[in-house]
């Protein structure tokens, strides 16, 4: 028996193919399979998706050009940064008919501008030249995120990335000063502009941020910059509970708020993870305690950071809130330190499955979320579960890791309850499902049962509006 459905997909799929081939220059789209294989699977490795054809365009007009033909015979097209991205958000349909746009060779920093404290990039430069090219100008790109390496600042605009830094330099979105976008018909919008001040109605700017590719490809950016860091003093305090945390945390701001730029936890389980799995690192503390906050300040300016940390140790052990403190001596313990906390997520995928949750909640319910969902959970031995994340900002990241002796086919069956049961906790707690990673694929049931109707009203009309043909990333964030 003909399977119709399939043989007609196949064909629309080869067509697609024949038209993008014939229509755009050779050096636009490779049809490699070892190269196509390799941008068909997510982070996590959980999901793989099929496509025939890879555009890889090196400036703006490349984009318009591919855009025009692929809005023109509906072709759906996938955008791709550094495929970083945690849920899904770059995988093409199974069926094999979306094409993918990477802009992997849209990587040039364009202008930097030391006086105005800005530079302008294509969007597929990665995190970490933008964050060393500000440095070897004396100047600060403050986005912090673990998968800098690897991630675009074209994908963390898209995806509006969180990291460590937000607690003093907010999210992406407050870094952005204009963007160049090419929209699903092929035409331009453009904001990137000299001046500060440009105050016309709403900025469509910010439709695309946080966008995931479904309302136009980012082509271009003007990021804000700031004065070098000339100075950071960092510690690692040892608590026993989550609510000596938010008091610790309370102390850390009351004395030294301007200067604080990370905040994060970590716990006996994570360090644990990370014993295990990178036994070059130096365990912090013999591991003996419950909780952890590596905190850091940072200055402009040379000031003695050093002794603002120590008094607010100081003052965090005499109230009894901090059980024990180190401050790294040098920049190798200084940097082991920060990697106890960055290596996380990569020994958690060294250890196996595990159903993950990226949810912000109102940081004085946070003792709330973590005994009611640990109450869920019960079945679960404690050292399954691990809570880390920016905690200054209320987003933790909440994991629960397969246990070795349970079936896959349990731990799948369990995922879904377990969502459920998590996200409706968040959601009555007036915390967000979604804290920094978005929606993409995955979490596109979320996203329809915890958004209000009007904004989902708003957000669908904007997709309609601006990509009628539905060709931007069909499939991820709306239905
Ligand atoms: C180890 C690790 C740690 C991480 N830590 C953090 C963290 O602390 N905070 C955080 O927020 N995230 C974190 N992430 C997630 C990820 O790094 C971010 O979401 C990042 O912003 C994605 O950038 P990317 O270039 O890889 O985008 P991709 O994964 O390639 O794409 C992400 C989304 O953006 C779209 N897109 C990409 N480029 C463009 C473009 N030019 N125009 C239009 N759409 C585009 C894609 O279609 C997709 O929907 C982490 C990931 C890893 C692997």
């Amino acid at each position: 028996m003909i399977d119709y459905k399939k043989h007609l997909l196949r064909k629309l799929m080869l067509k697609n193919i024949k038209i993008l081939k014939e229509k755009l220059n050779k050096n636009l789209w490779t049809e490699n399979n070892e190269i196509l294989d390799s941008h068909l699977y997510d982070q996590r490795g959980n999901i793989k998706g099929k496509t025939s054809l890879l555009l890889l365009p090196q400036n703006t007009a490349d984009v318009v050009e591919i855009v025009k033909v692929c809005d023109q015979y509906k072709i759906p097209i996938v955008p791709q940064g550094g495929r970083t991205g945690l849920c899904g958000g770059t995988i093409p349909n199974k069926n094999g008919k979306e094409i993918l746009l990477s802009t992997e060779k849209m990587n040039n920093i364009l202008e930097i501008s030391k006086d105005n404290f800005y530079m302008i990039a294509q969007s597929g430069c990665s995190l970490c030249d933008i964050k060393n090219k500000a440095l070897e100008n004396n100047r600060f790109f403050p986005l912090t995120l673990p998968s800098e390496t690897a991630c675009t600042i074209g994908g963390n605009i898209s995806t509006n990335a969180g990291g460590s830094a937000v607690l003093k330099y907010g999210m992406t979105k407050e870094v952005v000063e204009g963007l160049e976008v090419v929209l699903p018909n092929g035409e331009i919008l453009n904001s990137i502009k000299n001046i500060e001040k440009d105050n016309r109605g709403f900025d469509p700017k910010y439709l695309h941020i946080g966008s995931e590719g479904t309302l136009g490809i980012i082509t271009k950016v003007k990021l804000r910059l700031f004065p070098e860091i000339k100075k950071k003093a960092m510690a690692i305090v040892a608590l026993d509970s989550i609510e000596d945390i938010i008091n610790f945390l309370n102390i850390t701001k009351n004395q030294c708020y301007e200067y604080l730029s990370a905040f994060e936890i970590n716990s006996r389980i994570g360090l644990n993870l990370i014993k295990k799995y990178y036994n070059n690192i130096p365990i912090p503390f013999n591991n003996k305690y419950n909780w952890y906050i590596i905190f850091e300040l940072s200055s402009y300016d040379n000031l003695d950071l050093d002794l603002k940390i120590k008094n607010i140790i100081s003052k965090g052990l005499n109230n009894k809130i901090v059980s024990d403190a180190v401050v790294p001596q040098n920049l190798n313990q200084y940097n082991n330190i920060w990697k106890t906390r960055e290596l996380l997520s990569e020994a958690q995928k060294i250890k196996g499955k595990s159903i993950k949750h990226d949810i912000s909640i109102p940081i004085n319910k946070i003792p709330i979320f973590l005994n009611k969902a640990n109450k869920f959970l019960s079945a679960f031995h404690e050292d399954n579960i691990l809570a880390f994340g920016h905690l200054a900002d209320g987003n933790l990241h909440y994991n629960i890791s397969k246990p070795e002796e349970m079936s896959d086919t349990l731990f799948n069956k369990l995922h879904k309850q377990i969502n459920s049961n998590i996200f409706d906790l968040v959601n009555d707690l007036g915390g967000s499902f979604s804290a920094e990673h978005g929606i993409g694929l995955i979490k596109k049931k979320e996203f329809k049962k915890y958004t209000s109707k009007e904004e989902l009203i708003i957000k669908n009309n904007f997709k309609k509006l601006l990509d009628p043909n539905n060709i931007m990333n069909p499939g991820k964030v709306y239905n």
